[in-house]
């Protein structure tokens, strides 16, 4: 077989679909679909913005910002030649195309992803990006339109990555706070952490016929459960079929429906801003009925809080990952005997299901009521299956959302302990629409008007972490890790196989020193000097004083100003994404 010459490249173009070969400029007008089959292929951001948006309205929001490798990753290939590469073969600065136009007369902003650019993925300056779209919609009091193509969030950016599930999700919050739609529109594919975070938390939700959808890709779910996939799986129908977006969309009716769902929202808008909320009571006031004193006290353990100077000992990030996941760690229902008192356990999520990787419910910490949520994992086999690994089902995302809302209402401090390799892959979970139950959870986090205090305990993996880990502070045992990825998957991905695991937990800076350092994590929490498991009665002594010299401050800011401040914490891992680089050797 001959090589296809240059000119001929450009002319035709072979269907993915029905393998059909296809003249490109029929194709072009055909919006890239198949006249043969239907298929839908790709389209780049500046494409997709031609084919939405009213000609002439089109205005690029400014792309650029401080360039940053702020884990200074290295796989095969240093990051900054990802980069750079992805940046001369798609003539785009990052992996997202942000503008202002009109669709159909109506006024919007837009964030259009671009899987070209380096697989779509959520990296700081991707979720920058957005969530600077995000603010000009609410500076404008437009709605919002996102279109999505992504394999979620970007690996060679660390937790730094994971954080921008939060800081999108928060602009999203102020958009429906402040009554202004979110759009988004499911293109093929969108996956891990855009699918739990700003693809489904939007009003409505839109799927371009064809594309697939799921918090774990096919691959990592046939790897886990060992069984083929239901056909369909995953895709735009199926989507639809389980209740997780509102219609399937053809590419040709896109812009029709998009005019049409814009025009009947225009005339609902109230025509003023909305009434601020109310500030309750500050939360000390409602919580001293025990006749404690709230001063700040002289903690006990105080050594074992370390400050910002304390220099821990090292140890070799791939020995920590094997300690966080030592079967003899405590366990949050371990931590819910030692640390707090009287702990009554609140279960189900009120939709059909109770999810045992998630225990919830109200405990006293010092005498003060709290709500305390934590992934459960187990010592033994037999518990460690009981509890499906610590791994939480859209049951359990729902459940723990419920207990939030209520502790909120009740106005509770509300307490994480988080422990989990990750939210459950497994088929059942994607039917029941786990993305949007992880980004249900992240957007309510980013607005609950109580106290939100987060520890890592074990293993923070990825968004199933992130799902309880939008905090007011967030703390971190010692021994336990926090990532966007298993050094494991991230080892198969990058690397040639997975025994570069030990490799990739290094460069994912996935320890409690590293991500203290790039401000992910408040504050480190040492353990005893055998670790955890060894003397779980000292390790409870000293997360007990930590939570108690991390809680008590906050229990004196009102509400609406812990929100604002929970929303800088966050938003700052997009701005200053140079500063995080200096902090790290
Ligand atoms: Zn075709």
């Amino acid at each position: 077989m001959t090589a296809t010459a240059p000119h001929e490249e450009q002319l035709w173009s072979r269907c993915a679909g029905c393998a059909s070969l296809l003249y490109r400029k029929r194709l072009r007008r055909n919006l890239d679909v198949c006249p043969e089959c239907g298929e839908h292929a790709r389209l780049g951001a500046p494409e997709r913005l031609r084919q939405l948006v009213d000609p002439g309205s089109l205005r690029l929001l400014p792309d650029l910002l401080p360039e940053a490798d702020p884990l200074d990753f290295v796989d095969v290939l240093p990051y900054s030649h990802r980069l750079t590469g992805a940046r001369a073969s798609t003539g785009l600065a990052e992996g997202v195309v942000c503008a202002t136009a009109t669709i159909g007369g109506h006024p919007v902003a837009l964030a259009v992803m671009d899987f070209r650019f380096l697989g779509g993925s959520l990296g700081c300056a991707v979720g920058e990006l957005i969530t600077r779209a995000a603010e000009r919609a609410l500076d404008d009091r437009t709605p919002l339109v996102l279109v999505t193509a992504s394999g979620g969030a970007r690996m060679q950016e660390g937790a730094l990555s994971l954080m921008q599930m939060a800081t999108v999700s928060q602009a999203i919050a102020a958009l429906r706070e402040a009554g202004l739609l979110t759009v988004s529109v499911l293109t093929d594919p969108t996956y891990g952490g855009v699918a739990a975070s700003f693809a489904t938390n939007t009003d409505l939700v839109l799927a371009e016929s064809g594309a697939r959808m799921g918090f774990a890709g096919p691959r990592v779910i046939r790897q886990i459960t060992g069984r083929a996939l239901p056909e369909g799986f995953q895709t735009a129908d199926f989507l639809l079929r389980h209740g997780q977006v509102d219609m399937v969309v053809q590419r040709r009716s896109l812009r029709g429906r998009l005019v049409a769902l814009l025009a009947a929202t225009r005339a609902g808008r109230p025509a003023r801003p909305p009434v601020p909320r109310q500030e309750p009571a500050s939360h000390r006031e409602r919580l001293a009925d025990d006749g404690l004193a709230l001063a700040r006290p002289a903690v006990e353990g105080d050594a074992g809080t370390p400050g910002a100077g304390d220099t821990p000992a090292v140890r070799d990030a791939w020995d920590t990952v094997r300690m966080a996941r030592h079967p003899g760690r405590p366990t949050t229902l371990d931590y819910l005997d030692s640390v707090f008192d009287g702990f009554v356990e609140l279960h189900g999520d009120r939709l059909g299901a109770d999810c045992p990787a998630i225990v919830g419910g109200v405990a006293r910490l010092a005498g003060r009521h709290v709500m305390v949520i934590g992934h459960q994992k187990g010592h033994t086999t037999a518990e460690l299956v009981a509890r499906n690994f610590g791994m939480a089902s859209p049951a359990g995302h729902r459940k723990a959302l419920r207990l939030m809302r209520l502790a909120a209402r009740l106005g509770l401090p509300v307490v994480t302990l988080v422990d989990t390799p990750g939210a459950d892959p497994g088929v059942s979970a994607e039917e029941q629409g786990q993305a949007a139950a992880i980004a249900e959870n992240i957007l309510t986090l980013t607005v609950l008007p109580t106290p939100v205090l987060a520890v890592i305990t074990g293993e923070g993996g990825s968004g199933g972490a992130l799902a309880l880990a939008v905090a007011d502070r967030v703390l971190m045992l010692e021994n336990a890790v926090y990532s966007v990825i298993s050094p494991e998957g991230c080892a198969a991905i990058l690397w040639p196989d997975r025994s570069a695991a030990p490799q990739a937990a290094r460069a994912l800076r996935l320890t409690a020193p590293d991500l203290r350092r790039l401000g992910v994590v408040d504050e480190v929490v040492s353990e005893p000097t055998s670790a955890a498991h060894d003397d779980p009665a000292e390790t409870a002594h000293r997360l007990r004083a930590a939570l108690l010299a991390n809680l008590l401050p906050l229990l004196d800011v009102p509400p609406a100003m812990l929100v604002r401040l929970r929303r800088q914490r966050f938003r700052r891992f997009g701005a200053n994404r140079a500063g995080a680089r200096a902090g790290l050797r």
